[in-house]
């Protein structure tokens, strides 16, 4: 039986470790430092906006870890010794493994912008930072304006946790589009709009200088680099995440921005592995980045690793890329590759159709020459995840998915009237003259 010790009890963490425990019979020791327990930290918006409290985003019991034998230590890592595979924690204890798993994930970025470090500056990723919002921004009373830098997807849920209690937000976004080294234009275009229309002061094109205190050492106001002074009571820095791994610097464990790994998730250390946000791949797998900071991706990696850990040795494979996000009420879902303009594949070409009132749109990208379907982004439509998959993995045309676009359509009966608005467009603009067609999701799916 081996000690298999694992550092972080995030969704990759924790999914290796529930998996190892269904796999063997191996000791498992978590350590992790900001929580007693696992919870889905995908939620902890709606904890500040009041849908739900800290305990309910905990999927499992607290009786769940002892009833099978994952021993939790609560912990800071702050030295590993590959060499006498222990761990030394900050409250002095040592703890020795057999194989080593490093979880723990990612942490906000700060570019050295003077007063960063300012009380009332705060990123939004763990427990604390949700604690120390609900200190910096209780209430409209309290905090008069809130300046939040970065404008990606936790920038937005952290303007929309604000909002949800009145509090006026400043949003500075460097791009010149929200999100549009990622989002097509008109996608892009369509946010900025919805942004702005949820009184959210959305400056584009506009870059942090500074964080000015006040008497007491508490962030007061920011400057950009237009020359405006902004007050505001709390500064909210959300520009991207980085892998928390700056414990790891003086081990030989091989490092870039993350933890190199390779397909098996092994580090070049024997016995010592890396998943979920803080692990880089050598190389990128297709279009994915190197470092994926994505919930599913974790859950992935861990349950690869726990075969592997399990003497059923396990690739990570991530298969076709999906994504699923909210813009403040506008679900977004992305299938495949569509990419921005800025980073346009040089084969890629573009379908866009938006709703003529409503914040509704899908942009489907497909080869120019060959119309393969390549990837699709939707809007304020909820389309089937497993249909585009297989459409990805069976290689179909545009025209295919065109044509049996009702049977990726989560909700046809509601839907019913944009399919054909979309697959109008599509004939007028291509010349062609598909008429919408139906297999049926469930029999289309049966045949995987
Ligand atoms: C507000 C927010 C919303 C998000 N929403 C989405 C979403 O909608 N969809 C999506 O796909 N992704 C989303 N993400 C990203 C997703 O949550 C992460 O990709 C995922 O949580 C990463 O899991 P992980 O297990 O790698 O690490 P983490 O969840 O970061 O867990 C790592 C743990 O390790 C601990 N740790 C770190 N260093 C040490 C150490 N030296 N010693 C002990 N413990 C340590 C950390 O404190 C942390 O608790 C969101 C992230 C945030 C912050």
């Amino acid at each position: 039986m081996e000690h298999i010790v694992i550092i972080g009890n995030g969704i990759s963490g924790v999914t290796l470790a529930r998996h190892i425990r269904k796999l063997s019979d191996n000791k498992i020791t978590i350590i992790s430092t900001e929580t007693d327990y696992f919870f889905s930290r995908t939620a902890l918006m709606y904890v500040y906006m009041g849908h739900m409290k800290f305990e309910h985003t905990q999927p499992y019991e607290n009786w769940f870890w002892e009833k099978n034998r994952i021993n939790l230590v609560k912990g800071f890592v702050e030295k590993v010794d590959t060499y006498k595979k222990s761990l030394k924690l900050a409250n002095g204890s040592l703890v020795n493994y057999d194989k080593l798993v490093i979880a723990t994930g990612s942490k906000p970025n700060k570019f050295g912008w003077p007063g960063q470090d300012l009380d009332g500056v705060q990123g939004l990723y763990s427990k604390q930072d949700l604690d120390a919002l609900e200190k910096n921004a209780p209430n409209k009373e309290m905090c008069k304006r809130a300046v939040i830098v970065g404008g990606g997807l936790i920038g937005i849920e952290m303007a929309e946790m604000l909002r949800s209690r009145e509090i006026p937000v400043t949003f500075l976004v460097r791009e010149t589009s929200f999100w549009n080294g990622v989002l097509p234009d008109g996608e892009s275009a369509m946010i900025n709009e919805h942004i702005r229309e949820h009184h959210i002061d959305l400056q584009l094109d506009t870059n942090l200088k500074e964080i000015i205190a006040d008497e007491d050492g508490r962030a007061k106001a920011v400057t950009t680099d237009k020359g405006e002074t902004i007050e505001c009571d709390v500064v909210g820095l959300t520009a991207g995440v980085t892998p928390n791994i700056d414990f790891l610097k003086e081990s030989d464990i091989a490092l870039g921005k993350g933890v190199k790994v390779n397909r098996m998730l092994e580090t070049n250390v024997k016995d010592v592995y890396a998943i979920g946000d803080c692990a880089e791949q050598h190389e990128a797998i297709g279009n994915r980045g190197p470092i994926e900071a994505v919930w599913y991706t974790g859950r992935m990696m861990g349950e690869a690793l726990a075969r592997t850990l399990c003497g059923n040795p396990m690739e990570y494979n991530p298969g076709h890329w999906f994504n699923s996000a909210k813009f403040l009420d506008i679900e977004y879902q992305t299938y495949g590759w569509v990419f921005s303009e800025r980073n346009r594949k040089e084969y890629e070409q573009h379908f866009h159709w938006r709703h003529a009132t409503e914040k509704i749109c899908i942009t489907i990208a497909f080869h120019k020459e060959s119309r393969l379907f390549l990837g699709i982004n939707n809007f304020g439509i909820r389309m089937r995840h497993e249909i585009f998959d297989k459409w990805l993995t069976e290689e179909r045309d545009l025209d295919h998915v065109m044509e049996y676009l009702r049977d990726a359509n989560f909700d046809p009966e509601f839907y019913d009237h944009y399919e054909q608005e979309i697959i109008f467009q599509y004939n007028s603009e291509y010349g062609k003259s598909i008429s919408p067609k139906k297999k049926g999701w469930k029999r289309i799916l049966q045949r995987i």
